[in-house]
């Protein structure tokens, strides 16, 4: 036997997306089904856009109209300001959140509660292991995180991205693989 003081990092799920995929467009109804969920909290750098950019990724609008249609509620949680997340949210039809002070829980609850959800049946698509992910495993969410669209150039940045790559080490996270589902 172990003894009690043993201390197993991989035990440790706070940082370990539910799912692992490469863009925010790949997410079908087979993966909701599989998390049991039907509401998305959408963030916007590196997911809807790149980082501080105001173009849409490739899709994404076709990609919120499906889902839409399927039933399935969407609204944008972001750090960002509302200035910034509003001409996302304006031109995709989706209800928002700035300033969401991601990993805190708080900005996963209102979101939950804008589209009058459940936290069970919500999942976090995000980019970022330390906030959208941490964030949703604090707040009792589902959490898919996504491949950034392309990576930032600060400083700060590139050390967050380090730090994400030994956490995919750690948890052996590999892109989505088919057979899991
Ligand atoms: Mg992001």
């Amino acid at each position: 036997m172990r003894p009690p003081y043993f201390f197993e990092i991989g035990e440790i799920m706070l940082l370990k997306p539910h799912l692992k995929l490469n863009r925010i467009t790949d997410i079908n109804m087979r993966h909701l089904d599989y998390l049991g969920v039907d509401t998305l909290l959408l963030d916007v750098d590196n997911t809807l856009s790149t980082d501080h950019g105001t173009v849409l990724t490739k899709g994404l609008t076709e990609w919120i109209e499906r889902m839409k249609n399927d039933g399935i509620k969407l609204v944008i949680v972001s750090n960002a300001r509302k200035e910034r997340v509003r001409p996302f949210a304006e031109k995709l039809g989706l209800k928002f959140i700035g300033l969401g002070l991601k990993p805190l829980p708080f900005g996963y609850f209102r979101g939950v509660r804008y589209v009058s959800s459940k936290r069970r049946s919500t999942a976090i698509v995000g980019d970022q292991i330390f906030t959208d992910i941490l964030g949703g495993r604090l707040s009792g969410v589902k959490t898919i995180l996504l491949t950034p669209i392309k990576l930032e150039n600060k400083f700060s940045f590139k050390i967050r991205r380090k730090l994400e790559k030994l956490v995919f080490k750690i948890y052996k996270i590999k892109d989505f693989e088919e057979k899991n589902i």
